[in-house]
């Protein structure tokens, strides 16, 4: 210790190199935790363990949040309150085994296939939130709004720079394809995305029409097939076929007012 370290008021330089550390839990907690480890009479190493513990969680707690938020969910959403009973058709235990994510370790992708207003975008959510928690970055968008995406940087001159982050998300997230009909070139920007995540990425799609009818949204029957090839090469299933649960409820609150 030099001279310098002795003089100066302790509190000052702690506070200093904790911050030069990045580690503001600590800074933030460390007179509160020495008073506890005094009353207990814990000493230096579980004093010293106690505080790297609160760091490394409040610092998981602050990614997983960060990841939350870059995946730019719709609506808050979660698996827990999801009610599989709606749905007595759906694998309720392949959709827990795939919440753990280990399928995006695999780099495995995930079709979720059904009418609309069976669940499709929320157990979507579910999913890519708990990848969140897993971890994971995650991206959700629509398949209208990727196309967009992805024909405005075309313009712009920065595809590639876009495509080169939607390659890099552990899990893409790709809602509604089905419900409008891609351009030709949307159909082929939509299919470069698909193309480069193969066997590097997790993409999950969500659609309201059955495999035979992707055509009618996708144009080629040669790329419809192509784009198939490779999104079900490594694939979950979920089949949501059943009756939409917001006309369920909504019928159900009428039924309410009207007893
Ligand atoms: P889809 O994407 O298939 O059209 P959504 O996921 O948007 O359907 O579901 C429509 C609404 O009904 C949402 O508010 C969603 O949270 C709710 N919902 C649908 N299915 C279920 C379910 N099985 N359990 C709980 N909520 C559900
Ligand atoms: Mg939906």
């Amino acid at each position: 210790m030099n001279e310098t370290t002795q003089a100066a008021d302790p509190k000052v330089l702690l506070t200093h190199y904790l911050k030069k550390l990045k580690l503001p839990t600590m800074l933030g907690e460390h007179e509160k935790i020495a008073r506890q480890c005094a009353e207990e009479g814990v000493d230096h190493p579980r004093y010293l363990l106690r505080l790297a513990e609160l760091e490394v969680i409040e610092r998981e707690r602050r990614m997983v949040e960060r990841r939350i938020k870059a995946a730019r969910f719709p609506a808050s959403k979660s698996i827990v309150s999801f009610d599989f009973k709606a749905l007595p058709d759906l694998n309720k235990l392949l959709v827990l085994e795939l919440a753990r994510g280990e399928f995006i370790i695999r780099r495995e992708n995930i079709i979720a296939l059904g009418p609309s207003g069976t669940g499709k975008t929320h157990l979507a959510i579910g999913l890519g939130l708990a990848a969140c928690q897993k971890g994971m970055s995650v991206s959700f968008v629509t398949a209208a709004g990727l196309v967009n995406q992805l024909a405005e940087a075309r313009d712009e001159k920065r595809l590639l720079r876009l495509q080169a982050a939607i390659a890099k998300v552990q899990l893409l997230i790709v809602d509604e394809l089905g419900y409008v009909p891609l351009s030709q070139t949307g159909a082929e920007l939509l299919f470069e995305v698909i193309s480069q995540r193969y066997e590097r990425g997790s993409t999950l799609i969500t659609s309201n029409l059955p495999f035979e009818e992707w055509t009618s949204v996708l144009g080629s029957e040669r790329l419809t097939g192509a784009l198939l090839d490779r999104l079900t090469h490594h694939v979950h299933i979920l089949e949501m076929n059943g009756d939409s649960y917001r006309l369920k409820q909504s019928k159900a609150r009428k039924a309410e007012k009207g007893a």
